[in-house]
């Protein structure tokens, strides 16, 4: 078979640990024998972020504006523990937050089902896709512990202008006081960002908050996101036949649990950081999520939602065989190819990344999988727990059969 051709490259963000290994495991047996794999390769791993004083993630971040598309392999993000392990000069900031504020976008988490694991919520047929808002609110906040009686005011001072001030509250005794903010640049680029990937995904896209109760605060979020629908998107919309569907936070909870899924849910960013691990957990393991950062203008960086799996990566330098599952790793790799093959109008591309995941698929519903899922196996066919690399040939033995 002739090698499939692209002819813009993937930008390639290469990471840490286990999932290093998995990373190069699928380049060498799933996809490099099929296609003719152009990337712009970045190593993100960390003694690479440290030689190069972590100048590669912000060169990564920049040519993901240039090419449109991104993959990424999980990363290390340094703390006290990895600073000493790694002899770090200094603790390198997060490289998903550099990426996000770079390319100013929002995270989709979306899960990936097979039959033989059942989401918790049984009637969950179709994937939920959760959006978080990852800026501001309460992760901006400024606190203050409120020492005993004494008013607390909200002051605004305007460029050149007068102050303006609220009473927040007449302490009588102790207590606590917080202020938080967000921008209408970041609200109108997260509204975008859930547009575009509803569109592009063809599925309804769901926003609550609570502006029954914040009648400025989370009514401004509602106000921004309806005025940019009805701008401008209401039609592609409606072409494309799917909906925008605003409701209150309390009720949007209550349908989501009720629904089939198959949408995408818009949340604010402590609604997204609660909700998505909810609901992640209930689809069944952290290991079938991807994740991708859509930015407001369509650049897209695929990735897996899990890290670099540590407990693995030492059982490995051990030399001991890990079943450390692949399918979030390989299924960002799918993703960004499938995009690839959509934006340079490459169907054989995108008939691959489908085919690619079938078989993968196909190869757990047939009952050989990771340790991880095979603990969590309802199927009528017992379970085989193999190892990654098993799982991956298996993968290969499977695809090898469609194409
Ligand atoms: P993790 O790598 O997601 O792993 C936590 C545990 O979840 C693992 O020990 C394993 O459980 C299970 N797990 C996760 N992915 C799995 C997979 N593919 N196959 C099988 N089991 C899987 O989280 P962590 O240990 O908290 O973090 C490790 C490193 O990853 C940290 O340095 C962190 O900074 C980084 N991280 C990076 C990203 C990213 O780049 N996007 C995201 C999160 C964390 P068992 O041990 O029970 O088998
Ligand atoms: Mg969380």
């Amino acid at each position: 078979m002739e090698k499939i051709k692209m002819t813009t490259p993937l930008v390639e963000m290469d990471g840490d640990e286990m999932t290093r290994i998995l990373w190069s495991d699928i380049k060498e047996l799933l996809l490099v024998p099929y296609i003719d794999l152009k990337t712009v390769y970045f190593d993100l791993g960390l003694p690479e972020r440290e030689r190069t004083r972590d100048q590669v993630t912000v060169d990564a971040a920049e040519a993901t504006r240039q090419y449109g598309v991104a993959v990424k392999c999980a990363t290390i993000t340094p703390n006290a523990q990895r600073v000493e392990e790694y002899k770090l000069s200094q603790m390198w900031k997060s490289p998903n937050g550099t990426i996000r504020a770079i390319l100013d976008g929002t995270v989709f988490r979306a899960p990936i089902m097979v039959r033989g694991i059942s989401p918790v919520v049984k009637n969950w047929k179709k994937p939920i896709t959760i959006a978080r808002h990852a800026f501001g609110d309460v992760y901006k906040n400024t606190e203050y512990k409120v020492p005993g009686p004494g008013k607390a005011e909200l002051v605004f001072t305007p460029e050149g202008g007068e102050s303006i001030r609220q009473t927040i509250y007449d302490f009588q005794g102790p207590g606590v006081l917080q202020g938080q903010f967000n921008t209408a640049a970041s609200i109108s680029s997260f509204a975008r960002s859930c547009f575009q990937f509803a569109l592009d995904t063809k599925q309804d896209l769901w926003f609550a908050t609570k502006d029954t109760i914040s009648k400025q605060y989370d009514h401004t979020f509602k106000d921004i996101f309806q005025d940019i629908y009805g701008a401008e998107y209401d039609r592609a919309f409606r072409k494309a036949g799917i909906e925008y569907f605003y409701t209150l936070i309390d009720d949007a909870v209550a349908r989501v649990i009720r629904s089939e899924g198959g949408f995408i849910w818009a949340c604010k960013n402590y609604d997204g950081d609660v909700m998505s691990d909810m609901v992640s957990t209930a689809f069944g393991s952290l290991a079938m999520m991807t994740s991708v950062l859509v930015s407001p203008d369509g650049k897209y960086e695929y990735e897996a939602a899990h890290g670099t799996v540590t407990r693995h990566y030492y059982q490995y330098l051990e030399g001991k065989e890990t079943s450390t599952n692949p399918i979030a790793t390989l299924f960002a790799w799918t993703g960004a190819l499938r995009k690839r093959g959509e934006l340079d109008k490459i169907p054989a591309l995108m008939d691959f990344a489908d085919d690619l995941e079938a078989a993968a698929i196909a190869v757990i519903e047939g009952g050989a999988m990771t340790k991880d899922l095979a603990g969590l196996w309802e199927g009528e066919i017992p379970a085989v727990a193999v190892t990654s690399r098993q799982f991956l040939e298996a993968i290969r033995v499977e695809l090898e059969r469609r194409l």
